[in-house]
């Protein structure tokens, strides 16, 4: 991959860094006993009735789930900022092939190679 096209790539990671942060942000707060682990707010209420409460409680686990993806989706971004510095990014982790810059495109936190990312998770 040239110097130009890995400048981009980094460019992209960056600008993705910067939107799951704010949408952790949005959805959380930063643990006060574990920094850098944020927790889902739990969302207050104005009123204490059953059906209420359920319903904050649905509400809870749908943005524990999606806090936990962003996460995962951060991680990655981290994971690949990392590789550009070390000089791997774009290298798929368990063949070592290139990824197709396409994958790259759509995903620029692609960490393996579409025939790798099939037979390791069964995904498309
Ligand atoms: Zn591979």
């Amino acid at each position: 991959m040239t110097p130009e096209k890995i400048a981009y790539f980094k460019d992209r990671l960056l600008q993705e860094l910067q939107r799951l942060k704010q949408q952790i942000q949005d959805l959380g707060e930063e643990s006060p006993t574990e920094p850098g682990h944020f927790n889902v707010r739990y969302p207050e209420s104005m009123s204490n009735s059953e059906d209420d409460n359920a319903a904050e409680i649905t509400e809870y686990s749908d943005e524990q789930s999606i806090m936990a993806r962003i996460q995962d989706e951060l991680k990655d971004v981290e994971d690949a900022l990392k590789a550009v510095d070390n000089g791997t990014y774009g290298v798929c982790k368990y063949c070592k092939a290139e990824i197709d810059e396409k994958r790259l495109e759509a995903r620029p936190a692609s960490s393996s190679c579409i025939k790798c990312k099939k037979l390791f998770t069964q995904e498309l």
